[in-house]
């Protein structure tokens, strides 16, 4: 036997994220509403960059992202000194786990929390730990019970993914105030751009007011960029200058700088976007709930349904019709399924290829 090198501890027992399935045999048509992604698409401004890009791909990017965190900083009123861009906020989010998270340390969030917490954490040695959540919602009370003087950092995707629930901003608040204040606390705001609920807010402030909080922000949902792999933080300064030093120099690439900088600056866009999906989600939470489905209220671009012990049947009918749902018994939640809002056909057709699965008829 040639002998194998070893990994680190802990490496070989990670469980690979597995991406929301965009095929099906035998099915030429496919409706894909397994990875939250816009089914509008991006800024045609954005189109038009990434296109004009091509002439410039023998030069390096601009690795300080200098243009890109300046659209940012405009469209989002913050300072771009304390922002730092990403080859998808998958990046930052793991970037910032590597700096200041390792073996003996914890990772806390909460049950049903954004699995890629979990994923950074063990790749880097450190121990994953969840809290309970309430009513399908973090619970900053659980949250604040499970730190221990071992805790690094403290995710909270708001609003959650799979989940799709927000916690107020008066409770993050909470939470911020209830950690030690060498714990960081790392707001995960993909789908920030969707909220209207007035109770909400990403979480920009209390990195402002200079308590140890991260917002971490994504192209990827709202912006209809997720192919070119496009998130940003803000931090206080310090960590900033930690995670500089850290990441790829290069790591987002010249054609998603341009491309980032013309969506970010097409606001017009992402409100049209939210309005979309705003009538769509209506259109499709109430579809499910007139066919007997606990459908959990959403804030974002997807809905969750308890679909009971048949979930994973009912995902495999839809998938058989070419309508891609996403299964998240990996988020300890077997019972349920994700489901995208897509454009007004694709929705019709999911809720047609429902109305189809012999597992419903049956029920
Ligand atoms: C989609 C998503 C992200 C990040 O996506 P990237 O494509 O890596 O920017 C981060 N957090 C949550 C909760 C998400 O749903």
């Amino acid at each position: 036997m040639p002998k194998q090198p070893t990994p680190q501890p802990g490496i070989s027992d990670i469980a690979p994220y597995t991406p929301g399935k965009s095929k099906a045999d035998g099915v030429s048509r496919i409706v894909k509403l397994s990875s939250n992604e816009n089914p509008w698409g991006p800024s045609p401004k954005a189109i038009t960059a990434f296109k004009e890009s091509a002439g410039e791909l023998h030069r390096y990017p601009d690795g300080s992202h200098a243009a890109l965190r300046a659209a940012i900083a405009e469209t989002y009123k913050l300072p771009a000194a304390q922002l730092i861009c990403g080859c998808g906020s998958d990046e930052l989010i793991g970037l910032l786990i590597a700096a200041y998270a390792g073996h003996g340390d914890e990772v806390l969030y909460s049950a049903h929390g954004f699995l890629m917490y979990k994923i950074y954490a063990q790749s880097h040695g450190a121990t994953p730990v969840t809290a309970a959540e309430k009513n399908l919602t973090a619970d900053v009370d659980a949250l604040l019970a499970a730190v221990t003087p071992r805790t690094k950092i403290v995710f909270l995707a708001n609003p959650n993914n799979p989940t799709g629930t927000m916690l107020p901003f008066s409770e993050v608040r909470r939470l911020r105030a209830g950690l030690p204040e060498e714990v960081i606390l790392g707001m995960d705001a993909a789908y920030a751009e969707y909220m209207t609920d007035p109770a909400y807010e990403d979480g920009v402030s209390l990195v402002t007011e200079g308590s140890n909080t991260v917002v971490f922000h994504t192209l990827s949902k709202i912006y209809g960029l997720p192919g070119l792999r496009i998130g940003w933080a803000y931090a206080p300064t310090h960590i900033i200058d930690m995670l500089n030093r850290i990441r790829s120099p290069f790591n987002v690439n010249s054609p998603a700088l341009e491309a980032g900088v013309a969506a970010v600056r097409d606001q017009a866009h992402v409100s049209l976007s939210r309005e979309n999906n705003a009538v769509e989600r209506e259109r499709v939470s109430a579809a499910i709930t007139e066919m007997g489905y606990h459908v959990v209220e959403s804030h974002t671009n997807f809905v969750l349904v308890k679909f009971g012990a048949q979930a994973a049947t009912i995902a495999a009918q839809l998938a058989k019709q070419g309508v891609m749902v996403r299964e998240v018994a990996a988020y300890a939640l077997p019972e349920y399924l994700r489901i995208s809002i897509g454009t007004a056909e694709e929705n019709t057709a999911l809720l047609n290829a429902l109305k189809h699965c012999a597992a419903l008829q049956a029920a």
